[in-house]
């Protein structure tokens, strides 16, 4: 696959493109991820929320591939915080999946006001000490979560993966975890396929490409550092999506994209979220 890595901070390599599967249903999966694999995507994010590790393990083991070859993530879902529930609960995606061990671990969401992230993440230290994940972080974690977590504990997260798109820079996010050495990680990159793709000045530079709005989108985030994960069920999109590494946005293309920052959430608001 021609997808550059991103070298996490304990020099483990990940892929800068991978393939997102929420939304997937576990009897789609299957076939989904058989397809990004077969466009030549090499990492696959997944989570226990989302119901489709089963599929997703089952498409990777008919791969062929390697299992090296991959990057598997997979999230431990909020009503599994707390040390002997994560041990549990990363025995059953590990199942699952029909694997013996996950590339990157992450926790789905701080529920800062439950105060369980601290004895979640020491659990992910002893499945990372036991060499069962190669990279453990987090996800949705605001840099006051991230400081707090660092302060109490010995590792420093390889990733915290959040919602990020033209729409939602991040910029102080950013900010921090580069002076942290933790990698951005981008969810919803493409702002959910939604009005983001039809922005003129996106159009304009898709035009200028001869791309579409979404490679536009794509190119930007590879440009900018973070880690990228489209979603796409369609076969042509997902292809669409990896056949980003054969051209670049110019720094005029770069600058118009940035000036459409809105600080603007799609998702819930991390400190606020408390579902499961
Ligand atoms: P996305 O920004 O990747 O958008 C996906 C949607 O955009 C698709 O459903 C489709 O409607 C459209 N689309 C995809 N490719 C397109 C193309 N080439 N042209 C036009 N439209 C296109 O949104 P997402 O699925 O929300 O995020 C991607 C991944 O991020 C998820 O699948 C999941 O793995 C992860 N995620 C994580 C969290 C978290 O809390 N950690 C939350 C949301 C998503």
């Amino acid at each position: 696959s021609n997808v550059p890595p991103i070298i996490l901070n304990n020099g483990v390599e990940m892929p800068q493109l991978g393939y997102g599967v929420w939304q997937v249903p576990d009897d789609e999966a299957e076939r989904a991820v058989a397809t990004a694999l077969e466009a030549g995507y090499r990492s696959i994010d997944t989570a226990a929320i989302y119901e489709n590790e089963g599929g997703t393990g089952k498409a990777i083991a008919a791969s062929g591939l390697p299992r090296e070859d991959i990057f598997v993530t997979t999230k431990l879902w909020n009503s599994d915080q707390g040390y002997d529930s994560t041990l549990r609960a990363f025995d059953t995606s590990l199942a699952k999946l029909g694997l013996d061990y996950v590339d990157l671990y992450l926790i789905h969401w701080p529920l800062p006001n439950r105060g369980t992230y601290i004895d979640t993440y020491r659990a992910f230290e002893k499945l990372y000490a036991d060499g069962r994940i190669r990279a453990i972080g987090v996800s949705n974690f605001l840099p006051e979560h991230l400081e707090r977590l660092i302060g109490e504990t010995s590792v420093v997260p390889a990733v915290n993966q959040i919602e990020l798109h033209p729409f939602l820079q991040q910029h102080a996010v950013r900010a921090y975890h580069a002076e942290q050495g933790i990698a951005t990680e981008a969810w919803s990159p493409l702002g959910q396929g939604k009005s983001l793709l039809e922005v003129p000045a996106i159009v304009a530079i898709a035009q200028k490409h001869d791309r579409t709005p979404a490679q536009i989108v794509l190119r930007w985030h590879l440009q900018i550092g973070t880690i990228v994960i489209p979603k796409s069920v369609t076969p042509s999109r997902i292809v669409e999506n990896i056949s980003v590494f054969d051209f670049s946005l110019d720094d005029e293309d770069l600058a118009a994209i940035s000036a459409l920052n809105e600080d603007r959430r799609l998702g819930p608001d991390p400190v606020a979220f408390d579902l499961g």
